[in-house]
């Protein structure tokens, strides 16, 4: 039988099959002329993707948290102040490595599945000269979005930094670097991008760089130190042959095509596809009668979905359900809520078959562990969403 698994987690995803073709090609060297271009282009699409039409983008062997990693290093010195947006998880995480760095941490937190208030935000930035503020684009602990516009508005009248992490949102929701005022943003190659895990990818907009240049002190991560990369990446895009580790050949190679599908559908028209998705997957979810962890429509992602489980369920049986059908979904991530609900990724490349087919599995997998409903509903009511 053909092996139909579908990944449907946030992240790694579902990758396309060109995309998965160009990392197979043989490994040429880091300084060979066609690599030199490839890693060029990668860079000046990476710009494209962010809309950080001046800003400084960096393609780094890591994972998403070395990007996070990356941005604080580069930006934070012993004694600086940061205010931390947090909406989940990777606030914590972020909190965890400012501190690390020598940063005295805020945090403004919301309920679980909701955002913090505004004017909470606007009272800790009025409180204390913080040197920059961090927003988790989409928490995919949650399945909560921020509103980084806003966000980014209130910060700038304090002359604060703005770092998001976009993890879980660069290439699937909206997030215009340059016309928004954010400083950094950052993304990991296996999640919206739809490469292989294993890049950190991250861009600096000038006011981050300029920063980073007045440092007094050296940045505390020797691979993460932008000193290192900069003259790399300027290198590589000036086609020039540079040396600094050995970049991820294959990866880069794929990234650098993944970034011309993207750019070719166009960022308008993904992003529309991905709310189209997201609104027909959440549909066929309220139609099951299933209730999610974002508190309100206008704060949830449309990369990823976080449904709670009905009472009843228990989550390992339901999980080894979804699998007989041939998909693989995320557990929670969420300390407070882990065993109430879980995740769905539909990022990238997805397609409306595989948003059917997912609705389809969870219904059989909660029909088969006891939950009563009517069989169909949520199918149902994603047809009709998609269609209507
Ligand atoms: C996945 C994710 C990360 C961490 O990325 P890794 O590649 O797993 O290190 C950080 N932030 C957000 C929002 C994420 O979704």
């Amino acid at each position: 039988m053909k092996d139909q698994r579908l990944l449907m987690i946030p992240g790694p995803i579902e990758f396309d099959a060109e995309v998965l073709m160009e990392m197979g090609k043989p490994t040429v060297s880091h300084v060979a002329p066609d690599f030199i271009e490839v890693f060029g282009r990668a860079i000046e699409q990476m710009r494209e993707l962010f809309q950080c039409h001046d800003g400084q983008p960096f393609i780094v062997a890591g994972t998403g948290t070395f990007s996070m990693d990356m941005a604080c290093a580069n930006l934070i010195e012993p004694g600086d102040s940061a205010l931390i947006v947090s909406t989940g998880y990777f606030g914590d995480r972020m909190a965890d490595i400012l501190v690390r760095y020598g940063a005295s941490v805020t945090q403004v937190r919301g309920p679980i599945g909701g955002v913090p208030d505004f004017d909470e935000i606007e009272k800790a930035l009025n409180a204390e000269n913080f040197k920059l503020m961090t927003i988790t684009h989409v928490d995919t602990s949650t399945g909560v979005m921020n509103d980084v516009k806003s966000l980014s508005e209130i910060a700038k009248k304090y002359n604060v930094l703005v770092v998001v992490d976009g993890v879980c949102s660069v290439a699937g929701e909206e997030l215009k670097m340059s016309e928004w005022g954010v400083d950094v943003a950052f993304t990991a190659s296996q999640k919206a991008v739809g490469v292989p895990p294993g890049l950190a990818l991250l861009v600096a907009g000038p006011k981050a760089i300029e920063s980073f240049q007045k440092r007094k002190t050296p940045v505390q991560n020797y691979y993460g130190d932008w000193k290192n990369w900069l003259p790399i990446m300027e290198n590589y895009e000036a086609r020039k042959p540079s040396y600094f580790g050995t970049p991820a050949v294959n990866l880069v190679q794929a990234l650098n095509l993944s970034l011309e599908q993207i750019l070719a559908e166009g960022l308008d028209t993904r992003i529309k596809r991905h709310k189209r998705l997201s609104q027909a997957f959440k549909d066929g979810i309220s139609g099951m009668g299933l209730k999610q962890v974002p508190m309100v429509e206008e704060y949830s992602a449309h990369t990823m979905t976080a449904p709670y489980y009905p009472e009843g369920i228990d989550p390992a049986q339901f999980l080894t359900g979804i699998k007989e059908e041939g998909i693989i979904l995320a557990g929670g991530l969420h300390p407070d809520i882990k065993a109430k609900y879980f995740r769905i990724g539909h990022m990238g490349s997805v397609s409306f078959g595989d948003i059917l087919r997912t609705v389809a599995a969870i219904e059989i997998s909660l029909a088969n562990n006891g939950y009563e409903f009517e069989l169909g509903s949520g199918v149902s009511a994603t047809i009709k969403s998609y269609n209507g």
